[in-house]
């Protein structure tokens, strides 16, 4: 009999793929360029030619044995040795490269600091609004996934409903800013106030309560929005991040985890995770990838049409009379729909041949996420179909 577990998975609707589908299909009918597919967080703008650059230079100068051959567990050394002088200036951190394991993306990174640091049953809180992939992340590493209800003014933690959860059994807390879906980037206040909580109810608790920093969109920040560097602000911080966003790499899964070099147990952390690739299949990122990140890990896209697209769109949707928080980075944008069920408000909407998700898979109904990594011409053009939604409101 095949797993029943997976098995039971194939009901559950991909909610984001059955839309991007339909826009495919649909595409078909009235042509590509009708069809308004905010519903994909896939980056649309080129990795910098650099990445090329780097690429060719390593397949004509290295040997191909050493090349293509298998990557140390950990990752290379000399990657990871770049990554963390990279974190230190850039952070003022104090990472050695021991600190650092290489991972596929960040869902790898994730997927090893889940099994690090928790143990089947445990249980980890995440803040709605919410990466839609946190459940079978979680599930996979047998956790109980709390997710605490949104502050929706702000899109900030909602502290009371978290302090209310935090019990015995949470051995990780799990964050995402700038986050996905909101596009909203966690203040230093809100950080702070994060770390103390988990000092204070680590300390009562009589075990750490480790924070897993998922961050993605790390480098997509928008002028002037305060950003912090989230382990800076607590030790016991396990950080996982991605070059598939931020340097436009989605398809070659490359990523990392850092533990913060204070974190308890920070040299077992890193010496499990081996161990742990080995049960889950996922032994050593591509080498190839780890040696050309080492020396691109300072660049990033050319990201400025996402702030463009905000801008615009963000401006326009006020004007219509949506209501939303300002996105502080990323490329999404979480508005409320106009009316309480966002389902069928994105229904509506994709009659329209203009694609959102809506935010049910977030954690968050009554809200809708665009994705808004698209050329800015196709913003522009897609602005009279949501002011047109808009009005059947009115
Ligand atoms: N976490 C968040 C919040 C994401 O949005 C994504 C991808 O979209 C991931 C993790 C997975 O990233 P990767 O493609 O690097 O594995």
């Amino acid at each position: 009999m095949l797993n029943k577990q997976y098995t039971s998975m194939l009901q559950e609707k991909d909610v984001i793929f059955e839309i991007f589908q339909y826009a495919t299909e649909r595409a078909k009918v009235v042509g590509a360029e009708n069809i308004y597919d905010f519903s994909l967080g896939n980056p649309s703008v080129p990795a910098p030619s650099i990445v090329n650059e780097t690429i060719v230079q390593k397949v004509n100068t290295l040997d191909p044995l050493a090349l293509h051959g298998y990557s140390p567990s950990f990752g290379i050394m000399e990657t990871r040795e770049k990554i963390a002088v990279f974190l230190n200036k850039k952070y003022g951190s104090s990472y050695k490269a021991s600190n650092i394991f290489m991972a596929i993306g960040a869902a790898g990174a994730l997927a090893h600091a889940f099994r690090a640091v928790t143990n089947p049953g445990d249980e980890i809180i995440t803040f709605a609004p919410c990466f839609s992939e946190y459940k079978p992340y979680t599930a996979g590493a047998g956790l109980k996934l709390t997710i605490i209800p949104a502050d929706i003014d702000t899109f900030q933690i909602n502290f009371a409903a978290f302090e209310a959860q935090l019990n015995e059994n949470t051995t990780a807390v799990l964050i995402n800013s700038p986050n996905n879906p909101s596009g909203i980037v966690y203040s230093t206040e809100t950080i702070k106030k994060l770390a103390d909580i988990l000092t204070e109810k680590s300390k009562e608790f009589g075990h750490p309560i480790y924070l897993i920093s998922d961050e993605p969109y790390r480098d997509i920040i928008f002028e002037g929005v305060d950003a912090p560097y989230v382990a800076n602000y607590y030790k016991n911080t396990l950080t996982c991040y991605s070059f598939s966003k931020s340097i436009s790499l989605p398809g070659e899964r490359i990523g990392y985890l850092a533990v913060h070099p204070d974190c308890i147990e920070a040299d077992k952390i890193i010496e499990i995770c081996p161990q742990i690739s080995r049960t889950i299949g996922q032994n050593g990122a591509a080498s190839l990838m780890q040696r050309t990140v080492a020396d691109v890990c300072n660049y990033t896209s050319d990201l400025s049409v996402y702030e463009t697209n905000k801008k615009i769109l963000f401006e326009a949707l006020k004007e219509y009379g949506y209501h939303c928080v300002e996105p502080g980075g990323t490329f999404y944008m979480f508005p409320r729909s106009l009316e309480p069920d966002s389902q069928a408000f994105c229904k509506k909407a994709m009659e329209k041949d203009l694609m959102l998700v809506p935010g049910d898979i977030f954690g968050c109904p009554g809200h809708f996420r665009i994705a808004y990594c698209v050329p800015t011409e196709r913003v522009e053009k897609a602005l009279p179909i949501f002011q047109e939604l808009a009005e059947e409101y009115l």
